[in-house]
């Protein structure tokens, strides 16, 4: 954990930054604001026999274009170069309305399974698939199943040296899957530059949970949500979420994507509500970019450095 050591005032600098907006009121305030994220994936992949059903991303990713033009929002979407190369017209499409756009790696292939250099192609790929689709600069990264973990912290300096500006790719928690536990709740410049926005978590009777995504959104009452937003804010971090295709597809057909009974029903509970709360959360907190949220914690630290 060499860059958490060192950085422990760091952490102290951005955290105070990010509740206050230290030095004078010119610098921005980055409270309230929602980063919320689209991981683009194809979840057929995570399935023995999934390809045996229908393709059905391109339809969600028009609905999700669709909600985010009726919102008035522009997301961040973590596209998988593989899948990005099947629905390349989409891609444009997404490009060209204003979202931004970064990796999800080529193949949504967990950093546990690679070595630097082997992620380093695989970005590459990535990369090059969002380039000959028009997208010519790509800044932000986040990791299949957030697999950034102690032992892969590698990954900040593959990143940093191809010209990423962040990553969103901690669990600040202990999680069933991939998880760092003791890992900041707040945004945390790295010594190269490279800015990590971990998923934000709320702690409920000594259980941390990442409330903001996925299964965790579904499961929880608008209300619940709700408090635990209010409750994360207070600490001075933004909110950070994020949702899948398949978090919103009502009709998709039932494969076994989780070899436990009880895991599998989560993939598939409560999808319709995925966007009743979106909204619900959108109409309170202020939906940003996470490009434009890291110029704001750069910008920030600039003026905090001169007034110092
Ligand atoms: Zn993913």
């Amino acid at each position: 954990m060499k860059d958490l050591k060192k950085s422990e005032a760091l952490i102290e600098m951005t955290k105070t930054i990010a509740v206050t907006g230290k030095g004078t009121s010119k610098e921005e305030d980055v409270r309230s604001k929602y980063l919320l994220s689209v991981d683009l994936e194809d979840i057929r992949y995570q399935a023995k026999s999934g390809l045996n059903f229908p393709f059905r991303v391109p339809e969600m990713v028009e609905h999700i274009l669709q909600f985010f033009d009726d919102n008035c929002i522009k997301g961040t979407f973590f596209v998988v170069g593989k899948t990005a190369r099947e629905i390349g017209s989409l891609i444009q499409q997404v490009h060209k309305t204003g979202h931004e756009l970064g990796c999800h790696t080529y193949d949504h292939l967990q950093l546990d399974r690679m070595t630097p250099e082997i992620f380093r192609e695989n970005l590459l790929r990535n990369i090059d698939v969002l380039n000959r689709l028009g997208v010519d600069s790509v800044y932000g990264f986040r990791a299949p199943d957030f697999s950034l973990i102690e032992s892969t912290q590698w990954a900040w300096e593959v990143l940093s040296e191809l010209g990423f500006r962040y990553s969103s790719s901690v669990l600040p928690a202990r999680n069933p899957l991939y998880g760092w536990d003791g890992f900041p709740t707040c945004p945390l410049r790295m010594d190269n530059g490279l800015w990590e926005l971990p998923i934000s978590i709320t702690s409920v009777i000594g259980f941390k949970i990442p409330f903001a995504g996925g299964i965790y959104l579904r499961f929880f009452p608008k209300i619940v949500l709700h408090q635990f937003c209010r409750k994360h804010l207070k600490r001075g971090s933004p909110l950070v979420g994020y949702i899948h295709p398949y978090d919103i597809d009502t009709a998709e057909k039932k494969f076994k994507v989780e070899k436990n009974p009880f895991l599998n029903k989560l993939v598939y509970y409560n999808r319709k509500s995925t966007f009743t709360k979106l909204e619900f959360l959108l109409k309170r907190y202020v939906p940003m970019r996470f490009l434009d949220y890291v110029h704001i914690l750069e910008k920030n630290m600039e003026k905090s450095n001169i007034n110092a």
